[in-house]
């Protein structure tokens, strides 16, 4: 039975994956969410639904459009993909305490379409962050880590990456990050507390310099600019929704 429901999850994942795409692409560019329909932006052609199924529909097409032959972003199945996958571990390590899988469900989502946004158009907008530091904060009351290290985790994340930044401008006079980072990240510690801030910026560093130096070695680029929204997204959700506690592994480790 296990597995049925695993799979259930996985399809409305993909489904839940699809609405988001709409939403990282609709929100930067300031398009309304349900209106028009879904529409190639190359060639205008409405999508028809046979050609909008979840994973399927890019596979079956090549990655291009029906009409012009257009790339679909790589960004579209691997965002139903990852949310795929998300309600599937969402369920495996959460359903026997629903409040707890409403924060995971609320939390992913977020994580998804920031990274999503951050990807195309190097952005993180305040309409996820702000509100995110506030449903994280809220969540706290009822779940660990509790309100007083989520107001913390959101507060020092803030200040952290701040900090970086500020360093990282007098030192190169370049502008490594930008005040959604800040945002991004105070929201992650709104939600996983202040213990996991650390973590958090240890896993997403290392995907980051890892694709980082994957890209000067592969393209042949001498310099790259990643969005960090992107591997800070990565990083928490791996996380988060795999429960990974790196101070207990490292202690055990000691021990
Ligand atoms: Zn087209």
């Amino acid at each position: 039975m296990e597995i049925v429901i695993l799979i259930f999850a996985f399809l409305f994942g993909l489904a839940w994956g699809s609405f988001l795409n709409v939403v990282i692409y609709r929100v930067p560019e300031g398009v309304s969410l349900l209106r028009p329909r879904s529409f190639c932006p190359v060639c205008g052609n409405k999508i028809k639904w046979y050609d909008n199924i979840p994973l399927l529909s890019y596979i079956i097409l090549r990655g291009r459009c029906r009409y012009c032959g257009a790339k679909i972003p790589l960004r579209y199945p691997i965002v139903e993909l990852w949310t795929g996958l998300t309600f599937v571990f969402l369920w495996k390590n959460f359903s026997a305490f629903p409040l707890e899988m409403a924060r995971g469900f609320v939390f992913t989502t977020l994580l998804i379409v920031l990274a999503g946004i951050d990807s195309w158009k190097m952005l993180l907008p305040d309409i996820f962050t702000l509100p995110g530091i506030a449903a994280g904060v809220a969540f706290s009351f009822f779940l660990p880590p509790g309100p007083k290290s989520s107001l913390l985790g959101a507060v020092l994340g803030y200040i952290s990456l701040w900090l970086v930044y500020k360093i990282f401008l007098l030192l190169t006079g370049k502008e490594g990050m930008g005040y959604g980072d800040f945002k991004m990240f105070a929201m992650i510690g709104a939600f996983m507390g202040v213990k996991q801030l650390i973590p958090v910026i240890l896993v997403s560093s290392l995907a980051g310099v890892i694709v980082g130096l994957g890209i000067m070695i592969f393209r042949r680029k001498r310099e790259v600019v990643l969005p960090y929204g992107v591997f800070m997204g990565l990083g928490a959700w791996v996380l988060y929704v795999f429960k990974i506690d790196l101070f207990k592994l490292y202690i055990g480790a000691v021990l």
